[in-house]
């Protein structure tokens, strides 16, 4: 064997705090000096040893796709050959009666995670990709909030080129205040970049009361610690404010969003591209872009300029929603075990329902929930903190700590309002739209009650980002087959058969948690009860 120079270039990546991080070596740049059977074994397990400590929730800043799985994370299983030559068979007989007879149905290709990047799809890097125009589209992306953010940071990640336009004028420009749940996403964002979630707490019990306090329902990773099931995952509670920071991190400097541009238009031009109008203060800004994400939100401009509001209306669920965080610190001296910051509880009469939640290292988050018409619900959000808090307290003189949490929160931590979701879009809706299209809650707004919005509003993102990578490099005509065809249309059906049972749900949800049915006794999620 030769001897080649030994090479295995390591590494520098910028930590969020500016420090250095260790230097890390990846199996894919491994090159060796001398191919003897030691020398590889050695850089092997170099290798495995510096991947595993950046798989140790390193935070790194910069990522590049897995080259073995293309950024997806998975691969498939090559079809056995006995498949191979059924489907072949069928295939030619389909076509000697020229399409005639039962429709064939390609063979079910099974995947697995790629072990190259632990399914994340991403490998750290030294810089993020340039920016490659030739290959990609430019994509405008109308919205910087979880699913807009998560988007341009899948895009990155992979060269797409995209601009990120928010109507607010800063990150903190909204009191944005409530924390979020990550159930499916808690493992997806690893595709994302966040290897670990810093401001992220786990709970290992989930519990649900009746209003004197009796347990009538548990479950959760203690529950199973008693039984010889295991969770396939942990959920993950983070502040939704946090979650956004952690993933606009990566994105550099937040001036690199245009921040203070609100969609005000969208025309689709001759050349296939789109143009966008802005309102920034109070000049209309034009800008052009081959395809435009419509990640703005339950009320999104993109949707209704599309398909028209009347289409499929924003749909008032007919309940309230009261929500405070509470700092730990303001309920010293109250003795509950509930508290322990690793437990999820809720407490429900079979009319009224209030769920806390651990928010961050020091706060719990709590949601109480009602039936109160729309009306109503809008009045009494226009009242005021106060009033919310008033009615919250009001109402609820159930089982310690309830009462105390109630009225432990200080006002600027409540808000309330009336919840909403939408029909089901369905895909003909979109047909005609062209090189635009929606995630996250402007496809498929749903009902909080199944803590889902965000974990699909960051399935969407990734898939998208992962779809326009493939199909681009696999078509690069893209510009004369067009963007929808090539591909929004796959994207767009994966995403509203995802979603769909997510959306119908919560919607389901709602109706059982504020029903008699949430009191019968018995271990798992109620939602299963669905
Ligand atoms: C109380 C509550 C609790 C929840 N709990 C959970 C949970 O536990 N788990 C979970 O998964 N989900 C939860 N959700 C749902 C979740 O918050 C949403 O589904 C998620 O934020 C949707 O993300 P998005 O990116 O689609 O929209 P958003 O995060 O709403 O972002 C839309 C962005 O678009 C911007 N925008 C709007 N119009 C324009 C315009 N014309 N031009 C430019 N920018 C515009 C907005 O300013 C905003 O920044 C909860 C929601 C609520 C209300």
């Amino acid at each position: 064997m030769g001897n080649k120079e030994a090479y295995i270039p390591g590494m520098i990546q910028k930590l969020g705090d500016g420090k250095k991080a260790p230097q890390i070596f990846c199996l894919e740049q491994a090159v060796v000096l001398k191919s003897t059977p030691q020398v590889k074994t050695e850089n092997l397990r170099q290798s495995r040893r510096c991947q595993n400590q950046f798989l140790n929730h390193e935070r790194y800043t910069y990522f590049n796709i897995c080259p073995k799985c293309s950024g997806r994370g998975k691969k498939n299983y090559k079809l056995r050959k006995k498949s191979r030559l059924r489907f072949q068979i069928a295939l030619d007989e389909f076509e000697k009666a020229r399409g005639e007879g039962r429709a064939l149905v390609r063979p079910k290709v099974t995947q697995y995670l790629c072990n190259h990047c632990s399914g994340s799809g991403l490998l750290p890097a030294s810089c993020s990709p340039l920016p490659n125009s030739e290959i990609y589209p430019h994509i405008a992306i109308i919205g910087a909030g979880i699913g807009g953010v998560a988007l341009a940071v899948a895009c990155l990640h992979r060269g797409i080129p995209f601009t990120l336009y928010e109507r607010d004028k800063s990150f903190n420009a909204r009191a944005q205040g409530y924390g979020l749940t990550l159930q499916q996403a808690s493992n997806a964002v690893k595709g994302l970049g966040l290897f670990s979630l810093q401001d992220g707490c786990h709970s290992t019990r989930h519990v649900v009361h009746t209003t004197e306090g009796k347990e009538i329902s548990e479950w959760g990773l203690r529950t199973h610690l008693n039984s010889n099931k295991t969770p396939k995952r942990k959920n993950v509670h983070i502040p939704r404010q946090a979650l956004r920071l952690a993933l606009m991190e990566q994105l550099g400097a937040p001036s690199d969003v245009q921040w203070g541009h609100r969609l005000v238009g969208l025309k689709q031009c001759e050349d296939k591209g789109v143009e966008l109008s802005f309102q920034v203060n109070k000049e209309i800004k034009r800008v052009k872009a081959d395809l435009v994400v419509g990640a703005d939100g339950i009320r999104s401009i993109v949707r209704s300029l599309l398909i028209g509001e009347d289409v499929t209306p924003l749909r008032c669920l007919g309940y309230v929603v009261i929500l405070g965080i509470c700092s730990l610190q303001a309920l010293e001296g109250v003795e509950s075990s509930l508290l322990d910051l690793t437990t999820v509880f809720q407490t429900v009469n079979g009319h009224e329902r209030i769920y806390v939640m651990p928010y961050s290292s020091d706060a719990v988050m709590w949601q109480l929930s009602l039936p109160m018409s729309e009306e109503e619900a809008k009045a009494l959000s226009a009242r005021g903190a106060e009033a919310l808090k008033e009615e919250a307290c009001r109402r609820i003189k159930w089982h310690t700590p309830i009462p105390q949490i109630l009225s432990a929160t200080l006002p600027a931590q409540i808000s309330g309002y009336p919840i909403y979701d939408r029909e089901l879009l369905k895909a003909e809706l979109l047909e005609k739209a062209g090189p635009v299209t929606l995630i996250g809650d402007a496809a498929h707004p749903m009902s909080p009650f199944k803590g889902q919005g965000a974990n699909q509003a960051l399935l969407d993102a990734l898939a998208l980002a992962r779809q326009i990578s493939i199909a681009c490099r696999a078509l690069p005509k893209w510009r004369e087959t067009g963007l929808r065809e090539s591909v929004l249309t796959e994207f767009e059906e994966e995403m509203l058969a995802r979603s769909a049972s997510k959306v119908q749900d919560s919607a389901k949800a709602v109706e059982l948690l504020h029903s008699e049915k949430v009191l019968r006794e018995g271990y798992g999620p109620k939602g299963r009860f669905l």
